[in-house]
């Protein structure tokens, strides 16, 4: 079996020293701009270039090596039959959860407060937090939205869920589909969007929804920049709607200097960090389902192009 691994890392044999010992049955290559056709039998890949499909005409499934697929979907000559297979969890839903509660704790907790008062010398307790006042509401259950949800669940905020199809999480208030949305919006505070990015749901963090949310409202966009309106964002802090943010992805990455966001204070940035990838989860998880898919077993993780996650 052969093994193509297309992805922009200066030191590839990080990558392919680890897939060579996870699966010492394969014959495993690093993509070469300039060379010929290897035959790969499977493609590891992160933002390949549209020659990898032109080239590799013997592909039998492409292993993404991240759980958003939209960039690799967006890929020119990406064949409409070539299995696409995502990345499942892999180590990135607990870094999720972890980021979505310090954000949200800086906001409930007041730290920023304790931290002003800190640099002015000031010892001051404000009133407790009541859980009341802050209800989390999560866009998107799968892998990364149902680990944050039950997360915050566990520790007592009130959590509700918004997905395509109905969701049992215990703990968690669930709402499913469009028609539902304004419901889902209007008994949250704190907005937290785990979707994946789709002819769906692209732009779908706007005014509108921003208007719905309760006041004091909070937004945390881990799933991707294009998600959010970013004029819009600005627009409904302007305008008191919202009260903070944290963003993790941007329109553009990396974050433009000179974008407004960046003279913000309400809004905290950070660099694409909230998951990253796991080398060694993920590369423990594609390399096994390389193996099954081989042997003719079914493989979890293979994306609904149509549907586009
Ligand atoms: P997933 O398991 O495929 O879950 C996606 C969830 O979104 C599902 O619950 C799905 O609903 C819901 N959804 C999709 N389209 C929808 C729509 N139109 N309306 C309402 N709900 C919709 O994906 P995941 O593994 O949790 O990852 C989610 C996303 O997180 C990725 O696509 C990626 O963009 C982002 N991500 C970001 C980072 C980072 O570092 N910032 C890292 C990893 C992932 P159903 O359950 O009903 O199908």
């Amino acid at each position: 079996m052969k093994v193509l691994f297309v992805a922009g890392d200066p030191k590839p044999e990080r990558w392919t020293v680890p897939i060579k010992a996870l699966l010492p049955e394969a014959d495993v290559h690093v993509w070469n701009p300039d060379g010929p056709a290897v035959d790969a039998d499977y493609a590891i890949v992160w933002q390949p270039p549209a020659e990898l499909f032109q080239r590799e005409r013997q592909l039998k499934a492409v292993f993404n090596l991240g759980a958003g697929i939209d960039g690799l979907l967006a890929v020119p000559n990406l064949p409409a039959d070539l299995p696409v297979v995502r990345l499942e969890d892999a180590g990135m839903s607990v870094q999720m959860a972890e980021y979505v509660l310090h954000q949200l704790l800086e906001a409930s907790r007041e730290m920023e407060k304790y931290r002003e008062q800190q640099r002015q010398g000031v010892w001051k307790i404000h009133r407790p937090i009541k859980r009341s006042e802050w209800p989390v509401g999560v866009m998107g259950l799968g892998h990364i939205g149902k680990r944050v949800a039950r997360t915050l669940a566990d520790l007592d905020y009130q959590v509700n869920g918004w997905a395509r199809s109905e969701h049992a999480v215990e703990g968690v208030t669930t709402w499913a589909g469009q028609d539902n949305l304004g419901e889902f919006l209007s008994a949250t505070r704190v907005l937290v969007n785990t979707l994946p990015l789709t002819d769906e749901t692209r732009n779908i963090l706007d005014y509108d929804v921003f208007s719905q949310l309760q006041p004091g409202a909070v937004v945390i966009n881990v799933g991707r920049g294009e998600h959010l309106v970013e004029e819009d964002l600005l627009k409904a802090m302007d305008d008191g709607q919202v009260a903070r943010a944290a963003l993790d992805v941007f329109r553009t990455e990396p974050l433009p200097a000179g974008h407004p966001f960046w003279q913000r204070p309400e809004i905290t940035i950070t660099p694409h960090i909230s998951a990253r990838t796991l080398r060694d989860a993920t590369l423990a998880q594609i390399t096994d389902k390389i193996r099954d898919h081989a042997h003719g077993k079914p493989i979890s993780g293979v994306v609904d192009t149509n549907r586009g996650y």
